[in-house]
């Protein structure tokens, strides 16, 4: 891994605050005024990313988020069911549906189409899981669950903010309460719950296996070690050890089998061009244990770079 970090200003940060500030989006509303010296910079394996511009890769344009990416199954029972900059998934067993990620409530309506662009119903979901609780995750809970009567499971450590994400006034749904290691089944298919906390106290990445022309494929389904502008990992009142917390799930991420990445925004695990490919032969191309790796390096020293920037500026 080749890692180079410096800071510098950059270009569009302008107009990404403006877009952000314009859009309510719950991963955009830390978003904060550009910090003296600009935003950390990182350079990993060729790529070079500012704070700024890592989550603009990942929220994509205004559109992206609410306009449906062509439904498609990725590997093994897992199917893609979200949008073009927000992730769902819907793994699917002849026992009923899991869902990962309700999105926000305006985008059920676009899951819903295409879970049945499937030849699937949202009906036969029968649980809802989430990547973490931020509204573009995990809004539509409520929603999916009015159409379906589906279990909502919740990380315990993002029940808090869970609760507070009322969209209409409405309660956030909460069955089934789970902690690290747990596991959720359903058919034949088990997911087991790893707590890679920071991005949101929940923050949780889920593990299955799938099956591929007679393969076990080890599947991650990472959610998220992105550091927002604007969050404080240094002198964090409400979370004090946040920055050992992000560590944490560093650690866990890296220790976890991957053959097939995926995560809460489809940029991480670059679905668009993976997905270009599919059906034109060869092997599966969401099959991509390097790339797991690669966008773990590029978290991780954008982590390492934040940090770095903001302990200078607090004089520690
Ligand atoms: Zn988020």
């Amino acid at each position: 891994m080749r890692v180079c970090v410096r800071r510098r200003v950059p270009v569009l940060v302008a107009c990404l605050c403006l877009c952000l500030v314009m859009s309510p989006r719950a991963d955009a509303q830390v978003t904060a005024p550009e910090p003296p010296g600009g935003w950390p910079v990182v350079t990993v394996h060729g790529e070079t990313w500012n704070q700024q511009s890592l989550l603009q890769r990942n929220l994509g344009g205004r559109d992206d988020q609410t306009t449906a990416f062509p439904p498609h199954r990725i590997v093994g029972n897992i199917y893609y069911v979200g949008t073009a900059s927000l992730a769902s998934f819907l793994i699917a067993t002849p026992q009923g549906h899991i869902l990962i990620n309700s999105s926000y409530e305006r985008n059920v309506p676009v899951i819903q189409k295409s879970v049945e662009a499937l030849g699937f119903k949202v009906s036969d979901i029968r649980i809802v899981l989430g990547s973490h609780a931020h509204g573009d995750h995990m809004e539509g809970d409520a929603a999916v669950k009015a159409l379906s009567g589906a279990q909502v499971v919740a990380m315990a450590e993002d029940v808090p903010a869970l609760e507070r994400m009322r969209p209409g006034g409405k309660p956030h749904p909460i069955d089934r309460v789970i902690h690290d290691g747990d596991s959720v089944t359903l058919g034949a298919t088990t997911l087991v719950a790893h707590l890679t906390p920071g991005h949101s106290r929940g923050c949780t990445t889920w593990t299955l296996t799938a099956t591929e022309g007679g393969r076990a494929l080890d599947v991650v389904i990472v959610g998220s070690l992105g550091v927002n502008p604007g969050f404080q990992l240094v002198n964090n009142t409400e979370a004090p050890a946040i920055a050992d917390e992000f560590r944490r799930a560093f650690t866990v991420s890296r220790a976890l089998p991957c053959d097939v990445p995926l995560a809460s925004h489809p940029a991480m695990y670059r679905m668009a061009e993976k997905h270009a490919r599919l059906d034109k032969g060869g092997l599966n191309p969401f099959i991509d244990p390097a790339g797991y790796g690669r966008e773990l390096d590029l978290t991780e020293a954008m982590f390492q770079a934040v940090l770095t920037a903001q302990q200078k500026r607090a004089g520690q």
